[in-house]
């Protein structure tokens, strides 16, 4: 498919904030995409070239961009960075100066959404000397090839910014409506493949009765099941009747999937983490019986190998981050997992199967070493017996507590109450951090002020619901600027607007209703609690959360 035609639906995309209006563009768009070219079509309408889950990343920074539109137009690179701050945008600021090069090139060569692809792919691979010219060279290639307007999302796509607002719900719903499928079943599919590509391939060729064939794979990452909160521990006794009570471990959730002699590692946000944890792999290889696993555990940091006390959680996130020397960092910062669900099996899915038939079978499966280990659990009816358990928890400095229903399947993406966690502080909320003002005075080198969103799952949109500021040591605010500067992608004066990608955890006093926010509420006295690395901006709570909350 010519890449101009995907630009064509990117054009209308752009058009319009409505979420039906979107589907149906998606809609009438896949109805025409070749079999072929779904996987990179779908991929490429989120604004992504890679599954989250791959471990190939792009990297491009706005230097290299600059320099490949440069040698393209012909124009010097400091003549398209002022294009650049006149326009706000690099993707407009492309296709405005493509349109000289248009003028004395013969287009010879149309280019693909699979040439695209290809050459994003060759570039995401490239390392060490000299690699940074080459990836300029594949981004100036594509370039060449373009048209204006295809420059634009090009641009765009290369720097990860297309944010039109398609998500992965307007995509499922795309899917459905296009290929006449059940939308239960792709959500379905999609929870257990974590593949859209794959889903709509087959939706397109097999239909519902393909649809119902997709099931877990090794290799391949699920949408884990997640917890709703209960507030207190009489509150799941009443539901449940009796319940495994485990320790809420503080670290960060990791799927082992073992397929044979490979061993692959997914956050909760199915990124690809196999690399940074050698020791895991080892201890999946050597201490998960049978050929093929996919389970589930919490991955804490830990002191020293003889003292196993946890760690902050940031010292994880070190080791989560860290692409390089990791052998040093195996050392420095050992880990832990604690295992506390098995999905699958020797070629079977077991998420079908009671939560405590799946727990008997981890057991089973699972040769426990100082590391590598079973969560704690204690099953009980009593309010005594888990109240001791609760408090142990707590004295032993975890978070709380997780109650499971012993009875309930394992559901994939979903919060559908067959597990909840109880923890004594304050419900906080997770929000992305979309914007931010300079300090002044001593404070001028730091961004002091931090504007909060909230999720809009519907439309992928983020809505602002306050400001964080107080509360901050300089040792937090030096660190929030490390962490928010490479996110920055406009500043106005003091003002900067920021990609939506780190998440934080955030303590309030109140929630109010508010008209100063696009949210529509307004957090009193936020304050921050953690920088959740863990979390992507997808995971953030929503909007529907806040309601919940505050009709509370
Ligand atoms: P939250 O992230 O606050 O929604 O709490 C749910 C998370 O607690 C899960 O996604 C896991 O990462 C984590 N967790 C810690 N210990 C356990 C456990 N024993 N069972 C299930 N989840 C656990």
């Amino acid at each position: 498919m010519d890449y101009s035609r995907l630009t064509e639906v990117y054009q209308k995309l752009e058009k319009t904030s409505s979420r039906l209006e979107m589907t149906s563009i998606v809609a009438d768009f896949l109805a025409e995409v070749p079999r072929e070219d779904l996987q990179i079509i779908l991929l490429f309408l989120r604004g992504r070239v890679f599954p989250s889950w791959s471990e190939k990343e792009l990297g491009i920074g706005h230097k290299m961009v600059i320099k490949a539109i440069s040698i393209v137009s012909g124009i010097p690179e400091n003549k398209v960075e002022d294009k650049i701050r006149e326009t706000g945008d690099t993707g407009i600021a492309a296709e405005q100066l493509m349109v000289k090069k248009a003028q004395t090139t013969l287009f010879t060569e149309r280019l693909t959404v699979r040439k695209v692809y290809e050459n994003l792919d060759k570039l995401a691979s490239l390392t060490g000397k000299g690699s940074q010219d080459k990836k300029i060279s594949y981004i100036a290639e594509l370039l060449s090839f373009s048209q204006p307007k295809e420059s634009r999302y090009l641009v765009r796509t290369i720097l990860e910014e297309l944010r039109l607002g398609v998500g992965e719900g307007i995509v499922r719903d795309a899917i459905a409506q296009s290929f006449q499928v059940d939308p239960r079943l792709v959500e379905r599919a999609y929870s257990l493949s974590s593949d859209l590509g794959e889903v709509a391939r087959i939706a397109k060729s097999e239909g519902n009765d393909g649809l119902k064939k997709i099931n877990l794979m090794p290799g391949r990452p699920m949408e884990v099941m997640l917890a709703q909160k209960a507030k207190d521990i009489q509150e799941v006794l009443d539901k449940f009747k009796i319940v495994a009570f485990e320790i809420k471990y503080d670290g960060a959730r990791i799927q082992i999937h073992k397929d044979n002699s490979k061993v692959h590692l997914f956050t909760r946000r199915l990124e690809n983490v196999t690399k940074q944890f050698p020791e895991i792999v080892k201890s999946a290889k050597e201490n998960i019986r049978g050929d093929s696993a996919i389970v589930e555990g919490e991955m804490v940091a830990i002191k020293d190998l003889d003292d196993r006390h946890p760690r902050p959680f940031q010292d994880l996130s070190r080791r989560i981050k860290r692409k390089y020397d990791i052998p040093e960092m195996v050392k420095k910062i050992p880990v832990e997992i604690n295992l506390f669900d098995v999905v699958f099996y020797e070629g079977e899915s077991k998420i079908g199967e009671k939560f405590k038939n799946r727990r008997k079978l981890l057991e089973k499966i699972i040769m426990e070493t100082d590391t590598f280990k079973l969560a704690e659990q204690s099953i009980t009816n009593s309010i005594e017996e888990a109240d001791k358990f609760y408090r142990r928890a707590l004295n032993l400095g975890h978070e709380g507590v997780m109650a499971k229903n012993l009875d309930a399947p394992y559901q994939p993406g979903s919060r559908v109450g067959y597990m909840y966690k109880i923890k004594p502080i304050m419900e906080t909320l997770d929000l992305v951090i979309i914007g931010a003002t300079w300090g002044e005075g001593r404070r001028a080198h730091w961004l002091a002020s931090f504007l909060l969103a909230v999720l809009d799952p519907d439309t992928g949109e983020f809505l602002t619901i306050g400001k964080m500021g107080t509360g901050f040591t300089d040792e937090q605010f030096r660190e929030m600027t490390e962490t928010l500067k490479g996110e920055i992608s406009e500043q106005m004066g003091k003002e900067v607007k920021l990609k939506p990608k780190v998440v934080v955890e955030v303590a309030y006093e109140e929630i109010q209703k508010s008209p100063t926010y696009s949210s529509g509420y307004a957090l009193r006295f936020p304050r921050l609690v953690r920088v959740r690395t863990d979390k992507g901006p997808q995971d953030a709570d929503t909007l529907q959360r806040v309601e919940e909350l505050l009709s509370k």
